[in-house]
């Protein structure tokens, strides 16, 4: 028999975006006529992803159901999880979401999480096709570009500590893809520890396992969209 993998994109959309001085989250505010959000789930829903598990805020669960899953038949959106105070405590939900989701999935199968920021609109399927090849032979993976600025470390002076050589130092972008047992294993270690600060998924395997984390290349274009600015440029690189 051939062992089928299954891979679950996890979306998160249940950030503030207190950067963006809007009183619509982000994730909401309008590209080209549509909600930033269209954009990932668009991606994956066109993608070789099994299912997507998509992340917004309580009081979202309704709106985002009626006005975007249905609205556009994203039909990969197999549920909608409320997320949690900090990113990675979205994702955590949305792990819990799956692991009692995942009775479904036979043993023997592989399951791959692909975790991607709503606020990335301009994720494209040869990232997506990317990443599913690197997670499957390595387990887990990041998208990164090489940086084109020197990047320095400070101490908390603000005085400069030391410089790591440039062709060593990338920009972490999403999707982060992690095998789920190894994943979950990892959340499980980090939990116990609360003196971390998490700020992407693969910190997460750094800390909670000694499991090796593989580079994909991503793309300049993969931009986070953060601040007002970067949604003219995110309309311009969407429109190129
Ligand atoms: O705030 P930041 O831009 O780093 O958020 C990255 C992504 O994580 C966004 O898509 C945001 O909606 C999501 N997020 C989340 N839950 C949080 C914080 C952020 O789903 N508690």
């Amino acid at each position: 028999m051939v062992k089928k993998n299954n891979y679950i994109a996890v979306v998160l959309a249940a950030g503030q975006g207190s950067r963006m001085e809007s009183k619509v989250a982000k994730q909401y505010m309008s590209i080209l006529g549509r909600p930033m959000l269209y954009y990932s789930l668009k991606a994956f829903q066109d993608s070789q992803v099994d299912q997507i598990v998509l992340v917004v805020g309580k009081e979202e669960v309704d709106y985002c159901k009626e006005h975007i899953v249905d609205k556009y038949s994203f039909k990969k959106v197999k549920s909608v999880v409320v997320g949690g105070k900090e990113r990675y405590l979205s994702v955590n939900n949305a792990l819990q979401a799956i692991k009692e989701s995942t009775e479904d999935i036979q043993s023997g199968e592989n399951c791959y999480i692909l975790i991607h920021d709503a606020a990335r609109p301009l994720i494209t399927q040869k990232i997506i096709e990317d990443t599913i090849e690197g997670v499957t032979c390595n387990n887990a993976v990041v998208v990164a570009v090489p940086t084109k600025d020197t990047i320095k470390i400070a101490d908390e002076t603000g005085g400069i500590d030391y410089t790591p050589k440039r062709s060593l130092t990338y920009i972490i972008q999403t999707p982060q893809a992690f095998e789920l047992e190894l994943l979950m294993k990892s959340y499980e270690e980090v939990m116990k520890d609360s003196n971390l600060e998490i700020t992407d998924d693969a910190m997460i395997v750094e800390h909670g396992s000694k499991h090796r984390i593989q580079i994909v290349e991503g793309s300049y274009k993969n931009i986070k969209v953060t601040t007002p600015e970067d949604i003219k440029i995110a309309e311009m690189l969407i429109g190129m």
